[in-house]
C-alpha cells in the first residue's frame, strides 16, 4: 500500500502516514457520489445552506486548533493560517448564507416581441459530480471554497487535495464529517498525481482544478476526451506598478507583504516590481529597510515561516541564482539553507525583462524590482508574460490609477493594494492567458457549478406558429417585410407585408 507521511516542514517533525487511494477506491467513490446526486439535487436550498451554517459554526468554534493544523502542515505562520484560511472560508460561507437564493433562482428574462406570447426563464440545474482537485499553498481554502460551492449547487462532490499537504486534506475530512454530510455527498480521496489522473478519468461532470499551469494543461486534455467541462485556477507572475505619484511608503508596505506572505507561494503573490525611475532609489530604500526587519520563524510571534515543498525551494533557487550570474545584486537574502525550509526573503534589483525571475513563475519569497521611465513602459511589460492573475496599480490619482488597471491583461487588478481581491466574494476570480479559464466567487460562483437550462414558454392555444410548415409565399413576405423594418436603415412598412403577416396569423 502507498502512504503519504504526514510531516512539519517548518520542524521536521513526523507525525503519521495516510494510504493513498486505490484506482479501485477511485471508481468506488465517484460511484457512489454519483448514486447519492439524485437525492442531493432534490434536497431543498435551505436545508443544504443548514449544512453550510452548521459548517460555519464549527469552524468559528475549532478555528484556531484547524489553523494549527494547518500551520503544522504547511509551515506558514499561524496568524496566517487563521486569516487566510479559516477566515475566509467562514466569511464566504457567510456570502453565500446571504446570496445562495438569488444566485440559485430561476429567472424570468425578457422575451422579444416577435415571439410574443411566449415566456422565458433562465433555471439553474446541478451538474452531477464535481471533481475538485487542490493545490498546497492554500490547501484547505482553496479545497473547501470550491467543495462548499459545488455542494451549495447542488452537485455532490469528490475532492482530492494536495498530496504535499496530506495533513491539511485529513482535516478537512474530519469536518465534513462533524457536520455530518449526508453519506456520500462529499468524499475526499488522499494521493498525487496519479490519484488525481484516476479521478479526472472516472468521468465527473466538472472538474474544478486549482494548481500549475502544466498540470492544468494535462487535466484539460484528459476532459477534452470525456468533453467534462474544466474550471482551471491557475499560476500568475504578478506584476505591481509604482508611478511617481504613489504613496511610497504604502506602496512599500505591500511590496513586502505581498512578495513575502505566505513564504511568497501565492498565486498572488507580487513576483514582479516596475517603479518609476524618479522613485526608484528611495523605493528600493524602503522595500529593503521594511525586509532587513523581517522575523523568519514558526509558527508565531514571526512574520515569515517556511516554505511548505522542497522542491519549490530549488525553482527559487534556480531563479535567483539566474538572476545574479546575469548582473541582479540581492539586497537582501539571496542565500539558501542546507538544509531546512526557511528561504531568506530576498530583494533583488539590477534585474531585467528577460531574467528567469521576471519571466517564470518563482512562487517563493522573491522580489526584484526594476526602474521604468514611464507609464507605458511599464504597462507594455507588465503585459508581456504569459500570466495574467493578479496586478497592482500604485498611484494617487484616481483616473491614471484606473486608465492603467484597464489596460492591464489580468483576471484581477488592485488599485494602491496587493492580492486582496480574493477576500471580496463579491468579486469575480480567475485568469487570463495562461493563468487559467473561467471565473469563480463573485455572484456567478454558485451558477458556474450549474447548467444553466433555457426555458420558453408558449400558451400552447394556437394550432400552429407563423414559421411552421407548410411554407406560403406570404411567410417570405412578411419575413422580409420584418426584417426591412426591425433591422434596415430605412425601416419601412409596406401594405403587402401587413396583408401577407395578417393571413400568416389568421392560418394560426
Ligand atoms: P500542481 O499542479 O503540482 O498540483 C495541483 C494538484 O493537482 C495536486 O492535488 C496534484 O496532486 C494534482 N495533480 C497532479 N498531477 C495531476 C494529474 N495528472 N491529473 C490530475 N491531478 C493531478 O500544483 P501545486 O504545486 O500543488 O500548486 C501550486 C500552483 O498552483 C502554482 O502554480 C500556483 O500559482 C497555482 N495556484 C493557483 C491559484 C489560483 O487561484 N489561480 C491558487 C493557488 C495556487
Amino acid at each position: 500500500m502507498s502512504l503519504l507521511s504526514l510531516h512539519n516542514p517548518a520542524t521536521g517533525e513526523f507525525s503519521g502516514t495516510l494510504p493513498v487511494a486505490t484506482d479501485e477506491q477511485v471508481n468506488e467513490t465517484m460511484k457512489r457520489a454519483k448514486e447519492a446526486f439524485p437525492a442531493w439535487a432534490a434536497t431543498p436550498l435551505q436545508v443544504r445552506l443548514d449544512y453550510l451554517r452548521r459548517l460555519r459554526e464549527f469552524l468559528v468554534e475549532h478555528g484556531e486548533e484547524w489553523a494549527r493544523r494547518i500551520s503544522n502542515d504547511t509551515g506558514k505562520v499561524l496568524f496566517e493560517a487563521y486569516m487566510t484560511e479559516i477566515f475566509v472560508t467562514v466569511d464566504t460561507i457567510r456570502f453565500y448564507e446571504k446570496n445562495a437564493r438569488r444566485m440559485l433562482a430561476p429567472q424570468k428574462v425578457k422575451t422579444p416581441l416577435l415571439l410574443w406570447p411566449k415566456k422565458s426563464y433562465i433555471h439553474y440545474k446541478p451538474m452531477g459530480v464535481v471533481a475538485v482537485i487542490a493545490p498546497w499553498n492554500y490547501p484547505f481554502q482553496l479545497a473547501v471554497i470550491p467543495v462548499l460551492s459545488a455542494l451549495l449547487a447542488g452537485n455532490t462532490v469528490v475532492l482530492k487535495p494536495s498530496e504535499v499537504t496530506p495533513a491539511t486534506g485529513l482535516a478537512i475530512e474530519e469536518l465534513f464529517r462533524a457536520v455530518s454530510f449526508p453519506p456520500d455527498v462529499v468524499s475526499v480521496l488522499h494521493g498525487g498525481g496519479k490519484v488525481g489522473a484516476a479521478l479526472v478519468q472516472a468521468d465527473p461532470d466538472k472538474i474544478f482544478f486549482t494548481g500549475s499551469v502544466r498540470t492544468g494543461k494535462t487535466i484539460m486534455a484528459a476532459a477534452a476526451e470525456k468533453l467534462i467541462p474544466v474550471e482551471l485556477e491557475l499560476g500568475g507572475k504578478d506584476p505591481m506598478i509604482v508611478c511617481a505619484d504613489a504613496n511610497l511608503e504604502r506602496a512599500a508596505n505591500a511590496a513586502v507583504w505581498g512578495a513575502f506572505t505566505n513564504s511568497g507561494q501565492v498565486c498572488m503573490s507580487v513576483e514582479r516590481v516596475y517603479v518609476h525611475e524618479t522613485v526608484y532609489t528611495r523605493f528600493v530604500q524602503l522595500v529593503t529597510e521594511k525586509t532587513k526587519v523581517l522575523r523568519q520563524g514558526f509558527p508565531d510571534q514571526v512574520e515569515i515561516g517556511s516554505m511548505t515543498f522542497p522542491r519549490q525551494i530549488e525553482i527559487v533557487r534556480e531563479h535567483v541564482e539566474d538572476a545574479i550570474a546575469n548582473g541582479a545584486t540581492a539586497v537582501t537574502g539571496g542565500t539558501f539553507p542546507d538544509e531546512g525550509m526557511f528561504v531568506p526573503p530576498t530583494v533583488l534589483t539590477g534585474v531585467t525583462q528577460e531574467m528567469k525571475i521576471m519571466q517564470e513563475e518563482t512562487f517563493g519569497p522573491v522580489l526584484p524590482i526594476m526602474a521604468v521611465s514611464d507609464e507605458e513602459e511599464a504597462i507594455r511589460l507588465a503585459n508581456s508574460s504569459p500570466y495574467g492573475l493578479n496586478a497592482s496599480v500604485w498611484s494617487q490619482d484616481k483616473q491614471k490609477a484606473r486608465r492603467i488597471a484597464e489596460r492591464l491583461e489580468s483576471g484581477n487588478v488592485c488599485i494602491n493594494d496587493v492580492i486582496i481581491s480574493f477576500a471580496n466574494p463579491h468579486l469575480p476570480f480567475g485568469g487570463v492567458k495562461q493563468s487559467g479559464i473561467g471565473r469563480y466567487r463573485g455572484m456567478g460562483s454558485l451558477q458556474s457549478f450549474t447548467h444553466s437550462i433555457s426555458i420558453i414558454h408558449d400558451p400552447g392555444d394556437k394550432k400552429r406558429e407563423l414559421n411552421w410548415y407548410p411554407y406560403t409565399e406570404d411567410q417570405q413576405t412578411m419575413m422580409s417585410g420584418i426584417t426591412r423594418l426591425l433591422y434596415g436603415a430605412k425601416r419601412t412598412w409596406n401594405k403587402e407585408t401587413l396583408a401577407a403577416i395578417w393571413r400568416e396569423f389568421r392560418r394560426r
